[in-house]
C-alpha cells in the first residue's frame, strides 16, 4: 500500500453510502462490481453466477430486473446471496419499485431511457423510505434525446447535465443516497466526463467504459479509463463491462485494483521475463503453467518464474518466491536467495510445493530451511552458462561495434 499512497493522487473524499454491508466512497476500499448474464428469474443459474463472481473477487452484484418474473427471481436470490445485490432498471420504472419490494440493496436507474418526473420522484421517494440507494448511470449511447440535441451528441457536458436532472427530481423529494456513473464505450469521453463529475458533485462515483467489448482490446480499453482515474484519485466503485463470462471481469476488477496496491493482494501475482537469448527453458511454457497451478491456491505471494539464472534470481529480488532456469535445473528462491535446486521437469511442482510452506511458515523459517548446498550449486550453474554463453548473448556489443565502425 505505501508506494502507492505515495505515487496515486490521493482520493477525492466524497460522501459515503452502503449498498447492503459494502460501504462506498468516504475512504472505503474501492469495490469491484460486475452483472450477471442469466435470466434472474432463473433463481438457481443466477445465484450460481453470483458466488462465481463473489469467488473471483466482485464485492456487489447488478441483475436485470426487466419483467416481473426477474423482481420474483430477485426476492428468492437476494436472502441467498453473498454480496449485496443492484437491480438495473432501464425503460420501466415498475420494475424499480417491484426490485424495491423484493428488497435490494441498490437501483441503477438509466436517466436516458427512465423520463417521467413523477416516475422517477416515485422511485426516489420509496428507496429513501426503504434506504436503499440509487446509481444514477448515465450511459453516453443512451443519453437523453433532448440533451443530444442540445450538446449536439454526447458530450461531457451532456452527460452531467443528465446527472443534474436526475438530482433535480432527487432533491424534490429529499433523497440524496447516490451514486453516479456517466459511461461511454470511448475511453478519452469517458474520462473527460468522470473528471467532470468529480469537479462537480460530491457523490461517489462508479467507474467504467461501457460496452468495452471481448478481452483483450476490452481489458486495455476498460483498463486504460478506469486506471486513469484512479491515478487521479478518482472512483469509489468500478465495473468492467467485458463481452465476456462476467467471472473474466470480477477478476479484471480485483487485479487492476491490486496491481495499484489498492486493495490487499488476495491471490497470487506471478512475474515472469520476457524471456531472450539467454532462457534455459521455455518460458512462456513454465510461467503458464506455473500460474494455473498457483492461482488454485489462492495465496498472497509474488511469484517469479524467470528464464535463466544469470540475471534471473537478482531481477526478481522483490518477489517472495522465484525460479530461474539454468543448465537443466530450476534454482528455487525466496527474496532472492537462492533455497533449491531441482531438476528442470520439477520445476512447477516445487515451485507450488515451496508456495505452500512459504505461506504457511513465513519467510525466516523458510530461508532457514534452505538446502545447505543449495547457493554453491547454483553459482556454479551460473558461472558455468556465463562462461558458455559470455555476458553479452544477444550479441548486442558487436552490433553496436558494427554501427560505430560504420556510421
Ligand atoms: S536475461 Fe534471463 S531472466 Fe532476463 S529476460 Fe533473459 S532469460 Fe529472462
Amino acid at each position: 500500500m505505501d508506494i502507492s499512497s505515495t505515487i496515486l493522487k490521493p482520493r477525492k473524499n466524497t460522501r459515503q453510502i452502503q449498498v447492503g454491508k459494502v460501504k462506498i466512497g468516504g475512504g472505503a476500499l474501492i469495490s469491484v462490481q460486475s452483472m450477471t448474464t442469466t435470466k434472474t428469474a432463473d433463481v438457481e443459474g443466477t445465484l450460481g453466477q453470483i458466488y462465481e463472481l463473489a469467488a473471483a473477487g466482485a464485492d456487489i452484484v447488478r441483475c436485470t430486473c426487466n419483467e416481473r418474473e426477474a423482481a420474483e427471481g430477485l426476492a428468492k436470490i437476494i436472502p441467498r446471496s453473498p454480496v449485496p445485490i443492484i437491480a438495473d432498471i432501464h425503460f420501466h420504472h415498475e420494475m424499480a419499485l417491484a426490485a424495491l419490494e423484493a428488497g435490494v440493496n441498490g437501483l441503477r436507474l438509466n436517466p436516458g431511457n427512465l423520463r417521467k418526473p413523477e416516475e422517477i420522484k416515485q422511485i426516489a421517494a420509496e428507496a429513501k423510505d426503504r434506504g436503499v440507494p440509487i446509481r444514477i448511470g448515465v450511459n453516453a449511447g443512451s443519453l437523453h434525446p433532448d440533451l443530444y440535441t442540445k450538446y449536439n451528441g454526447a458530450t461531457p457536458e451532456a452527460l452531467i447535465e443528465s446527472v443534474e436532472m436526475e438530482l433535480n427530481y432527487f432533491r424534490e423529494v429529499d433523497f440524496d443516497d447516490v451514486k453516479i456513473s456517466v459511461k461511454a464505450s470511448s475511453v478519452p469521453l469517458m474520462v473527460r466526463s468522470y473528471e467532470l463529475a468529480s469537479e462537480k458533485f460530491d457523490y461517489p462515483l462508479h467507474l467504467g467504459v461501457t460496452e468495452a467489448g471481448p478481452p483483450p482490446s476490452g481489458l486495455i480499453k476498460a483498463t486504460a479509463g478506469i486506471a486513469t482515474l484512479l491515478f487521479e484519485g478518482i472512483g469509489d466503485t468500478i465495473r468492467y463491462s467485458l463481452t465476456a463470462d462476467p467471472v473474466e471481469e470480477a477478476k479484471a476488477g480485483r487485479q487492476l485494483l491490486e496491481a495499484l496496491g489498492l486493495r490487499e493482494r488476495r491471490g497470487i501475482d506471478l512475474i515472469a521475463c520476457p524471456s531472450c537469448g539467454r532462457a534455459e527453458v521455455d518460458v512462456i511454457k513454465v510461467a503458464t503453467l506455473a500460474q494455473a497451478r498457483l492461482e488454485e491456491l489462492k495465496l498472497p505471494l509474488q511469484v517469479a518464474v524467470m528464464g535463466c539464472v544469470v540475471n534471473g534470481p537478482g531481477e526478481a529480488r522483490a518477489a517472495d518466491l522465484g525460479i530461474a532456469a539454468g543448465r537443466h535445473r530450476g534454482h528455487l528462491f525466496i527474496k532472492g536467495k537462492i533455497v533449491k535446486v531441482v531438476p528442470e521437469d520439477e520445476m512447477v511442482e516445487a515451485l507450488v510445493e515451496e508456495a505452500i510452506k512459504l505461506a504457511e511458515e513465513g519467510v525466516e523459517a523458510r530461508l532457514a530451511a534452505a538446502d545447505k548446498n543449495a547457493a554453491k550449486e547454483a553459482e556454479l550453474d551460473r558461472q558455468e552458462l556465463l562462461s558458455q554463453k559470455g555476458a553479452d548473448v544477444n550479441s548486442s556489443e558487436i552490433v553496436i561495434d558494427k554501427i560505430r565502425r560504420k556510421y
